[in-house]
């Protein structure tokens, strides 16, 4: 329904008496007038009139003076029936004048339309620009006024009102679907990384159960070999040797389950520190090692002993590390030939750590699409798309790029991380 509400405020009661014979006539509205009003306005094109469609029953309201006119409006907007057009005299003496009243309206109710009618001894236009500001929704009207034009001017400027609020509401609207939109992106991304960790803390737990398996079990045959030592004529060379490979034996477990412990937490908030190149790759091969091994795939370290240290949060390297190592995994673990390249290249004050497969490389389309989150090639239940969106942003946020080499003929992934993250400029003298 068109709000078609208008206010007049004028002290001269006789003019709101010319305002409701202009406006409505005889009490009445009259549509012939009216309609002639709107075709002086928009043209008689049929079409036009089709778009917007007018419904002419103005509804007048009235007030004396500027504060019973703001109370008015105010009161109006409040009960839901606001006015979208004031006719607003200047002079309204005693109490505030339509300038200031103007300026108390908007500051509440910015969208009305508003037609200052002023006489030429009221203020200068250039006065009451000064004072209000230029605005579109001001238009002035000389006294004494056309009926003509003040019809016309009632007409376009509900009409215009009209079609503000509705553009307002559709704006809303879009704006309320927008963050409905981005609130579910946001939820169905924290699905798919919960997803992501649970299927990789499942992965690894049977990956941890293979590595823990087989040091236990040599734990095992050292202890009771120890036993039946005891109960024997005891060799203390033989049982120094035994109890030794159960020392070393345990430290590699621990080493396994520091890794896990890696990569059980985020590290967003970890300090970024110094560490060698060699503990990150020992530190994730920990992990993963045995599920290679099981496979038969073989894992080629170059450069393994590197002691080059690099400035980093090691929890977010050692995950960047072992998502490309299972990717590799995954890539390969049907090839006939199956094997994967870790080489370490230092650069002055950056390094390279790239991780080649045996696979031949990823053909256009994927490699494009690769680092969108959610983008996977692997089956249902397999994949969730996000390790390399989520390596990407780890890299970065060390500074570092991760990109693919395509100038190798296997599959290669190259992460190149400054090896220190700030630069403090010392002046010098
Ligand atoms: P996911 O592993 O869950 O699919 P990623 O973001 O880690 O998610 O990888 C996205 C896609 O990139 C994979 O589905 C795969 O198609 C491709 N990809 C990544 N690494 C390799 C690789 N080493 N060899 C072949 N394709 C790969």
């Amino acid at each position: 329904m068109e709000n078609r509400r208008i206010l007049i405020a004028d002290d001269n009661q006789a003019l709101h008496e010319d305002f409701k014979k202009i406006l409505t006539p005889k009490g009445k509205i009259n549509d012939a007038e009216m309609q002639s009003a709107a075709n002086a306005l928009f043209g008689e094109d049929e079409k036009s009139s089709a778009k917007i469609k007018f419904d002419f029953k103005f509804e007048l309201d009235f007030a004396l003076q500027g504060e019973e006119a703001f109370n008015k409006a105010i009161e109006a907007h409040k009960n839901g029936n606001p006015y979208a057009l004031i006719f607003m005299d200047v002079r309204m003496p005693p109490g505030w004048d339509g300038i200031v009243t103007i300026g108390k309206i908007w500051e509440k109710l910015p969208m009305t339309e508003i037609v200052v009618c002023t006489a030429y001894s009221d203020y200068s236009l250039d006065d009451v620009l000064e004072k209000i500001g230029v605005s579109e929704r001001l238009l002035f009207l000389k006294k004494p006024f056309d009926s003509v034009e003040v019809q016309q001017l009632a007409l376009s400027l509900t009409t215009k009102w009209n079609l503000e609020q509705a553009n307002k509401k559709h704006a809303e609207e879009l704006e309320q679907m927008v963050q409905e939109r981005t609130r579910d992106l946001d939820i169905e991304r924290a699905r798919g990384v919960h997803g992501a960790k649970l299927m990789a803390l499942g992965e690894m737990a049977g990956g941890v159960a293979h590595e823990i398996n087989n040091p236990l079990a040599i734990i095992h045959t050292n202890a009771t070999l120890l036993k039946d030592l005891i109960g024997e004529n005891f060799d203390p060379t033989m049982g120094l040797k035994i109890t030794k490979k159960i020392i070393s034996t345990t430290e590699r477990i621990a080493k396994i389950i520091k890794g896990l412990r890696s990569f059980s937490r985020t590290g967003d908030n970890d300090p970024f520190e110094p560490i060698s190149i060699a503990q990150i790759i020992e530190e994730t091969l920990g992990i993963c090692r045995e599920k290679f091994k099981i496979h038969d795939i073989k894992i080629h370290i170059e450069n393994p002993f590197s002691l080059t240290q690099i400035e980093c949060r090691h929890v977010q390297i050692i995950q960047v590390l072992l998502n490309l190592l299972n990717n590799a995994y995954d890539a390969i673990e049907q090839l006939p030939e199956r094997w994967i390249k870790i080489e370490v290249k230092d650069n002055a004050d950056n390094i390279d750590i790239s991780v080649t497969d045996s696979g031949g490389g990823l053909p256009a389309s994927v490699r494009e699409k690769i680092y969108q989150p959610f983008f996977t090639t692997k089956g249902i239940g397999k994949g969730t798309g996000l390790g390399l969106s989520i390596s990407k942003g780890l890299i970065e946020s060390h500074k570092g790029k991760l990109w693919i080499d395509d100038k190798c003929k296997n599959t290669r992934f190259v992460i190149n991380l400054p090896k220190q993250q700030i630069k403090i400029a010392k002046k010098v003298g």
